[in-house]
């Protein structure tokens, strides 16, 4: 039994990068790329390629063993829930690999920060419970009272962090004090941002520089005018983190109804809780009562969140518009499900309305004095 483990593990950290997937064999520079194909032990060889496609394991001096083993801690800090588990955390990886590389993105940013960036987006949902930030305050769960906003985006960053404090998993361990310092800087401002309480705000602010951008002559200028100011490094950085984690409302149909299938039962399981723990009645996006009304939801969802993240990361970078293009085209498969519903419903709501009225003669008949009349004649025939 205690040999079982260790034999496992030399196994797994064997791994070369010959032995690692073939990055264009399952997709890995591609928007549309979707991990259902592939087993969670995949996925974790597939991340490791991921690093080493953006060259950052030899020039950082990362050993392959240390990042093995990160990667693997990683995937064991996501619990199996329905939604916000391994798979979503590598989907959130893969996606900011693909902005950067696919997407043109890199061009603004060090190796150090890619890297930074791209280990970020993998932690970003470690220890994920399944709830959200509200049914945290509402049922006044430890994380709540440790801290006061944006709860599990700043555990998820505690327990990143907390991985990194041991030398067997520190990937960042053959850089100087200065380098490690921007690159934790760097899990801060990525992790937080994927609080979608914050997008928001930090709207108008990626709106600006894009609007900037795009009025530049040339691509140097734009490129001089981003990274001369950390703070727009920072805001696009952000930014990517919304689209990374959104990311799966852009994919090909059949993927995305099936992951919007997962994000809503996650959603319906904590309806349940707050129905029977907290004795509240869900909203209808919580509620497995209303299951009828996700297409109308998902629509909602992309007018009103989803639109103007993809929109304007096309107008920023052309490459990106494959992202735009996907949302669009399940905007369109979620409105005619919902029209559908719709149309549906008025059929009922009809089928109600004409027996209701039928109801309605039929009493008035049997008030009137003829009505009365009718039943005893009836009477009269049966009898
Ligand atoms: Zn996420």
């Amino acid at each position: 039994m205690e040999q079982k483990v260790p034999v496992l593990w030399t196994e797994q950290l064997a791994t070369t990068q010959e032995d690692l997937p073939d990055p264009k064999a399952v997709d890995l520079y591609e928007f549309r790329f979707s991990d259902f194909p592939i087993t969670e032990h995949g996925l974790i060889q597939c991340g490791l390629r991921l690093f080493f496609e953006i060259n950052v394991v030899e020039k950082f001096k990362v050993p392959v063993e240390v990042l093995t083993r990160w990667m693997y801690t990683v995937r064991k800090g996501y619990r199996s829930v329905t939604y916000h588990n391994w798979r979503h955390g590598f989907n959130v990886g893969q996606t900011m690999f693909t902005l950067l590389m696919t997407g043109g993105l890199k061009k603004y940013y060090t190796d150090l920060e890619a890297f930074a960036m791209l280990a970020a987006a993998f932690c970003h949902d470690i220890d994920h419970r399944g709830t959200n930030n509200l049914y945290q305050v509402k049922s006044t769960s430890p994380l709540a009272k440790l801290h006061g906003n944006s709860i599990l985006e700043r555990h998820h960053l505690e327990c990143s962090k907390t991985l990194l404090q041991d030398e067997s998993l520190n990937i960042f361990q053959n850089l100087n004090k200065r380098q490690f310092e921007t690159v934790i800087h760097l899990f801060e401002v990525a992790i937080i941002a994927t609080d979608l309480a914050l997008y928001f705000k930090k709207r108008t602010m990626f709106q600006k520089i894009v609007d900037a951008c795009e009025k530049m002559e040339t691509e140097e200028e734009a490129i001089k005018y981003v990274t001369a100011d950390p703070t727009k490094k920072e805001i696009i950085m952000a930014m990517m983190m919304t689209a990374c984690d959104l990311s799966a409302i852009t994919k090909p149909w059949e993927v995305q109804s099936q992951v919007a299938r997962l994000v809503a039962s996650e959603f319906w399981e904590q309806g349940d809780l707050e129905r029977t723990v907290l004795q509240q009645q869900p909203i209808p996006m919580m509620d497995r009562n209303k299951k009828d009304e996700l297409p109308k939801l998902q629509v909602g969802f992309i007018d009103f969140v989803c639109t103007f993240v993809y929109k304007e990361f096309s107008r920023f970078h052309k490459e990106v518009t494959p992202m735009l293009n996907g949302l669009q085209n399940n905007r369109m498969e979620w409105k005619s499900l919902a029209d559908e519903y719709d149309a549906r419903m008025k059929v009922m709501e009809e089928e109600v309305r004409k027996q209701e009225e039928g109801n309605m003669i039929e009493k008035a008949a049997e008030d009137s004095g003829s009505g009365i009349d009718d039943k005893k004649s009836k009477t009269c025939l049966m009898l």
